[in-house]
Order: structure tokens, then C-alpha cells, then sequence
């Protein structure tokens, strides 16, 4: 349930519509909810009050704006980070260091000092060799890092090839048949605590089989690992649940989830953690945009060309994603349009042959489920700088992030002088 609703024939955010910010702060814009995040965050914590002992990481990757981390801390979350970049986002939204959690393949020694310092709750380790350099870096420190194992459970877990991470080709975590050997060797460095597995085997989910799977065999590396002697307190089951990007989709509720991993792993007897990104934020923010021209060939699918691109919102482009997309005013027409944004590409299409809303130039429109893995991706191509990002409260909402100019992102660029 989302709080972007059509209100007297125009689209609201909340209480605010959203053809003024359209006037205030301009197109393309990311407007989010704050009711939908705060709504999302709490079906989320409730769904699994009943496991017990949980910590909540939000998935910072997915929507890392500074006001959408401020409210997921006023509502208990911590934060999962991949990059040192997200690590200090996290930090400066307010988030205590402990309740941070850094995942990722690819962490250096500079990002690993940097949790180090700053005193993070746990580090997510993907591979022995990672284990082993961070134990030298913590002991060098004098201290001794926190730690889960990644473990990569060789799982299909139904979702698109590129977000799929809990196959055994998948670069993620450790081999499953191996872990125990691993965890063993890593439990035996002065810098690290070993303190429980960590796994996260894809996003926008559809199914809970796959997780429940692999969860299942989480389960039987805890009861192993402990049968060795050693000691497991955390068990960390990454995010991935789905939501729907088309009106009338059905996936399975944070309830349900919650209902299957009671069942699972009732035994278990360990802190359970959690890092949802999606579930909580995609819902939760549309792009607006305007249509600058309908562009009509003879016998073709009319081009509605609108203001926003794949640089701005990259879902469609990288992964076909679907996202609705619907009039600010619909007039109660309907056409069938390519969505297409200005971006010299062909691949900056949103939608062939959709049945849309009748627009026409200078309509506004919005795309849907654009909170999460939105603003986040975007990128400056054909110079086109960053969009704007609202927050909406009720009757009242805020830019929680600045347009960036082109001008702004080539001012960093130098001309040496031995080219003039
Ligand atoms: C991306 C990611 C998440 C969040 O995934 P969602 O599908 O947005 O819930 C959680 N944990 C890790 C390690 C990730 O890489």
C-alpha cells in the first residue's frame, strides 16, 4: 500500500499534489512518501516480531538519500552498506556505528580501517581471503572485528540473471560445502570474532521456496558449526522480497515471509538480521516527469517522449524492468504509446506498445515504484546532471536532494594547460 493516490482527478503525494512540486522544483523529480517508508518499515518489523531477537539493516544501495536513512532510524533500522560511501552516508544520517552492517565483495583496506574506526556492528565476509586481510588489518589495530560468513547456498532463486546472487557462479559468498572448513580457519585469527553466517541470494523475489531453501540450509551449517564448537549468535538472512511493479501483482507480504522463517528456523536460538531495501523504499517514491512532445509516425505506436531518462531511472534499460505509468490528470482517455526518454540511445525506452493515459505535451506523468534502485542508479550521461529529490509529510514536503547541474559535474573536470 502506497500513499500516491488520485484525489478530485489529479495525483497526490500524501496531501501535496504533485503538480506542485512539479511548478516548485521542476521535472524530472523523485518524490517519496514518508508515510509509505514509515508503513512499510513497521508491516516489515511486525512481520517478524515473533522470531525474537531481531536488527534491522536497511539495504542503503537502494535508496541511499540522507532523509529516507533519517527515517528508517527513527524507526529502529540500522543500515547494510556495500561501499565505504554508504558506510559514511550512514554514519551522517545519524545511524549508530553498531547498527551497521557492511556487506560486499569488494571491500579494500582503506573501507575496512574506515568500519574499523568508526566501530560497526559487523562485517559481512564473501570470501577467506577477505577474512584473512581484515584480521590483519583489525589485529594490527589492536582490535577485533565482528563477523558473519557469507555463504553462497547454490540457490536459483527465480529472479533476473543480473540480480541473482546465491548461485554458485554468482560471485557472492563462500561455497556452501566449504564454509565450514572456512568459517573454522577464520575462527582462528586473533583479529576476527566469528560470530554467524550471513546469506543473501537475490532481489525482487517472487517466491519464497528459494529462500526457504536456502534458510534451511543455513540451519544445518549452524547445528554443524556448533557441533565443532564453535559458537554462532547471528544469523543474517539478506533481503530480496519483491514487490509489485504492475497494478494487480501478487507477492508474497512481509507476513508470510515472517510465517516461513518462524517454521524454519525456530531452533536456532540466534539474533536474527535482516536487510530488506526494496520492500521498504521501491513503493514508497514515484519519478515525475513531463512529456515534452508526442511524437506521431504514419501506421506506428505514437512516441511519448518525457523529460526523464534512462540516466535517471536505469530499471528499464538495465534489466526490461516494468515500471505503471500513469497521468498526474488523467483525462479518461487512453492511448498506446512507446515511453521513451531524450537519451540518444535506443535503449532508453520505459515502455513499447503500453497502454497508457492519453498524454499530450506538457502533461505531467509519473512513473511508479521508483523508490528504490532509482535516483540511486542514475547517472550523468549526455550530460544531463542529477535530478532533484522530494520528500513529502502530509501537506508539506521538502528537496531532501539539490538538482546537480551539468555545469556542476563538469566544473570538477580540468583542461591541463599543456593542451592549449
Ligand atoms: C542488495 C542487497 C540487499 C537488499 O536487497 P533488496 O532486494 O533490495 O531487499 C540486501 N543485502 C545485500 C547483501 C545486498 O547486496
Amino acid at each position: 500500500m502506497d500513499f500516491f493516490q488520485l484525489r478530485n482527478g489529479e495525483m497526490f503525494a500524501e496531501d501535496v499534489s504533485l503538480a506542485r512540486i512539479a511548478e516548485e522544483v521542476g521535472t524530472p523529480v523523485y518524490v517519496y512518501s514518508r508515510a509509505t517508508l514509515e508503513r512499510h518499515a513497521r508491516v516489515f518489523r511486525e512481520a517478524l516480531e515473533p522470531l525474537g531477537r531481531v536488527h534491522l539493516a536497511f539495504a542503503v544501495k537502494s535508496n541511499p538519500n540522507l532523509a529516507v536513512l533519517r527515517v528508517m532510524r527513527r524507526e529502529g533500522y540500522g543500515a547494510d552498506v556495500v561501499s565505504g560511501g554508504e558506510m559514511a552516508r550512514a554514519l551522517a544520517s545519524g545511524m549508530p556505528a553498531e547498527d551497521i552492517v557492511f556487506s560486499g565483495v569488494g571491500k579494500n583496506a582503506r573501507e575496512m580501517r574506515q568500519g574499523l574506526d568508526a566501530g560497526i556492528g559487523q562485517f559481512n565476509l564473501e570470501s577467506e581471503e577477505e577474512g584473512v586481510e581484515l584480521a590483519a588489518i583489525a589485529a594490527a589495530q589492536g582490535q577485533r572485528a565482528r563477523c558473519a560468513l557469507r555463504v553462497n547456498p547454490d540457490i536459483d532463486a527465480g529472479t533476473h540473471e543480473k540480480i541473482s546472487t546465491g548461485k554458485a557462479d554468482n560471485k557472492f559468498g563462500v561455497p556452501i560445502d566449504q564454509a565450514v572448513a572456512i568459517y573454522a580457519r577464520l575462527a582462528a585469527l586473533p583479529g576476527l570474532e566469528m560470530r554467524g553466517l550471513a546469506m543473501h541470494i537475490g532481489s525482487q523475489l517472487s517466491d519464497l521456496a528459494p529462500l526457504e531453501a536456502a534458510f534451511t540450509r543455513m540451519g544445518e551449517l549452524i547445528a554443524e558449526l556448533r557441533a565443532n564448537g564453535h559458537t554462532v549468535t547471528h544469523a543474517d538472512l539478506g533481503g530480496g522480497l519483491g514487490v509489485p511493479y504492475k497494478a494487480g501483482e501478487v507477492f508474497p507480504s512481509p507476513a508470510e515471509y515472517g510465517a516461513m522463517i518462524a517454521r524454519v528456523a525456530k531452533d536456532w536460538d540466534v539474533t536474527f538480521m535482516f536487510e530488506p531495501g526494496r520492500v521498504i523504499a521501491g513503493n514508497a517514491g514515484v519519478l515525475l516527469t513531463r512529456v515534452v512532445r508526442v511524437k506521431r509516425n504514419a501506421n506506428r505506436t505514437p512516441f511519448v517522449i518525457v523529460d526523464a531518462a534512462m540516466n535517471d531511472l536505469a530499471r528499464p534499460a538495465l534489466y526490461g524492468s516494468w515500471h505503471d505509468f500513469e497521468a498526474v490528470k488523467p483525462r479518461g482517455i487512453r492511448m498506446t504509446g512507446n515511453i521513451v526518454g531524450p537519451i540518444c540511445e535506443t535503449g532508453d525506452t520505459f515502455a513499447t506498445d503500453r497502454e497508457t493515459d492519453a498524454l499530450e505535451p506538457g502533461d505531467l506523468a509519473v512513473f511508479r515504484t521508483a523508490g528504490a534502485y532509482g535516483a540511486t542508479m542514475a547517472s550523468s550521461y549526455n550530460s544531463r546532471g542529477f535530478v532533484a529529490e522530494v520528500m513529502v509529510d502530509g501537506d508539506r514536503f521538502a528537496v531532501v536532494a539539490d538538482r546537480i547541474l551539468p555545469e556542476e559535474i563538469y566544473a570538477a573536470e580540468r583542461v591541463p594547460e599543456w593542451l592549449d
